[in-house]
């Protein structure tokens, strides 16, 4: 059996994602920098693949999170769990220091396409810069940054 990081559930040896929370649970092996000089080259692309995974890297962290979107993927300080419903625990992330609220925001996928919207949180979510008014959905691209309070994420779709 293999432990999940994330949510602790115990997955059989193989599985790629938590069969529980859809987190990536084989490291990633490129260091940011070379991460970011690879995925430059098809910046912009808004399709999620099939298998639907997304790649959070947060700022002066080394390892991103790898997601599984299977229906909603819930950006917060709660780590619940539920067949349709991912929820990312930022709190081991300084998520408290930074404002990001317990249910920040929500990143929906619909088919191919993922959206992000702002759950009325405290300190507001910004996409590349712009503030993201509470419950606006607006469509994710690979590239993008999100700020959840003061938290910076980048969010990349995985080809
Ligand atoms: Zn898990």
């Amino acid at each position: 059996m293999q432990l999940c990081p994330h949510c602790g559930h115990q997955n059989y040896e193989g599985v790629v994602f938590c069969e529980k929370c859809g987190v990536a649970l084989v490291p990633v092996p490129l260091s940011t920098r070379q991460l970011v000089e690879q995925e430059e080259a098809i910046i912009g692309t808004s399709e999620l693949s099939d298998e639907g995974v997304l790649m959070l890297q947060l700022e002066d962290d080394m390892s991103p999170i790898m997601v599984q979107v299977r229906q909603e993927v819930i950006l917060g300080r709660i780590s619940e769990q539920s067949n349709t419903t991912s929820y990312i625990n930022l709190s081991q992330y300084g998520a408290d220091d930074l404002g990001v609220s317990r249910r920040h925001a929500r990143m929906l996928r619909d088919d191919r396409a993922v959206y992000l919207m702002d759950l009325n949180s405290t300190n507001g979510t910004r996409l590349n810069g712009e503030i993201l008014p509470s419950g606006v959905e607006k469509r994710l691209r690979d590239g993008d940054e999100i700020m959840l309070g003061r938290m910076r994420i980048f969010v990349y779709f995985k080809a």
